[in-house]
């Protein structure tokens, strides 16, 4: 009976549309959000720091990946 949630979608850097998944930066804590269908893509925050970010610094912060494959 339950209905499908709507996730967010997004473009990757090749313009093709995913659903995505909310997953934590394993080294700030804040939000990454990941392709449900190819969890090698990636949405990092940028500048916007969760409440339990722990580095500001962090590389999803300093150089986000916006759609793009972490290397
Ligand atoms: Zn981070
Ligand atoms: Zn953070």
């Amino acid at each position: 009976m339950s209905s499908s949630i709507d996730l967010p979608r997004r473009r990757d850097e090749e313009g093709d549309f995913h659903e995505l998944l909310p997953v934590d930066c394993p080294d700030c804590g804040c939000t990454v959000f990941q392709a449900k269908d190819d969890p090698g893509l990636v949405w990092e925050p940028g500048t916007s720091w969760g409440d339990e970010c722990r580095d500001k610094q962090c590389h999803c912060h300093e150089s986000p990946l916006l759609g793009q494959r972490r290397s």
